[in-house]
């Protein structure tokens, strides 16, 4: 089922109670769509797709660019495939900087939006997100802020901690949903080993009512994750390993193929790509301890 956003937020508030946490993954094509909704299905689970806005005139042509018509095409299926879905599916826009951009995917359907003004300096963040949550709440959608800033954008400066202080503040002065913390973990692949701040998680955990979302999350070992969930956090995003591990897959299925002297056909290295995520997927949602929800 498609969830609409007060289911959204009611499936990340019970995470917050039970002290675990939603996956939210990001998809940029069909086939990790149904990765990561098979999945959740398989375990039945509750799951986020995070998407871009691909969309967006404003912004630089690259692979992930979209023309109007791909957007809805791409849409269509991705709403269609969360409506047949045997689990509650969260759709949310990831890390869009424009307040435009979050208006484009809140008349695409989506329930939950994230506007990342986390470089602006705390009063244009605020007042930002505040405008979202206000065209987003009347029509019963969500809104993800965030606090501090997590690394590893193109553009970004690196790691800024998020302060006790200001996460209380944050969530008061925007009305914003879902808070998006940093506390050490960056986007990307992980050069080195990330060290992360569990006191802080659960320092702002324990004063604020929102709940806590971990960005830069994929690449992590097991016992980070547990332990972040574990002091606070509820929504878990993750996107770069999804990608390495159904690459890894398909590179594996390519040299055997050589090795067999076989001719290569595109649908077996797109069966190789779902399985290895499909796998990879479940056995992150099982990490994070995603329960079972019902509407
Ligand atoms: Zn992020």
């Amino acid at each position: 089922m498609l969830a609409n956003g007060k289911q959204a937020k009611a499936i990340w508030n019970a995470a917050r109670e039970g002290h675990w946490a939603m996956g939210a993954f990001n998809i940029m094509d069909m086939i990790t769509a149904e990765a990561v909704i098979s999945a959740a299905e398989e375990l039945d689970v509750p799951v986020c797709l995070q998407m871009a806005d691909g969309y967006n005139p404003e912004a630089p042509e690259g692979m992930n660019r979209m023309t109007e018509a791909q957007q809805h095409n791409f849409d269509t299926f991705v709403i269609n495939r969360a409506k047949d879905a045997t689990v509650p599916v969260v759709l949310h826009l990831d890390h869009c900087p424009t307040y435009e951009g979050c208006i484009r995917a809140l008349r695409r359907g989506m329930p939950s939006v994230m506007l990342d003004a986390s470089q602006q300096p705390f009063d244009d963040n605020a007042a930002l997100v505040k405008k979202v949550v206000e065209a987003a709440h009347p029509c019963g959608c969500i809104v993800e802020g965030e606090i501090g800033h997590v690394g590893g954008h193109p553009n970004s400066h690196g790691v800024i901690y998020t302060e006790v202080e200001d996460a209380v503040r944050y969530e008061e002065a925007t009305g914003c949903d879902l808070t998006a913390i940093s506390i050490g973990t960056v986007h990307g692949y992980y050069a080195t080993e990330p060290v992360l701040n569990y006191d802080r998680i659960a320092e702002i955990r324990a004063v604020a009512k929102n709940p806590l979302v971990m960005h830069g999350s994929s690449g992590l070992r097991e016992d980070q994750f547990k332990d972040a969930i574990k002091a606070g956090i509820s929504k878990v995003n993750f996107a770069t390993y999804i990608q390495i591990a159904g690459g890894a897959a398909q590179l594996e299925l390519a040299k055997k193929l050589i090795e067999e002297d076989r001719r290569p056909m595109m649908m077996m290295f797109n069966n190789a790509g779902l399985n290895a995520a499909r796998d990879y997927l479940k056995m992150h949602m099982t990490i994070f301890g995603t329960q079972k929800v019902t509407f």
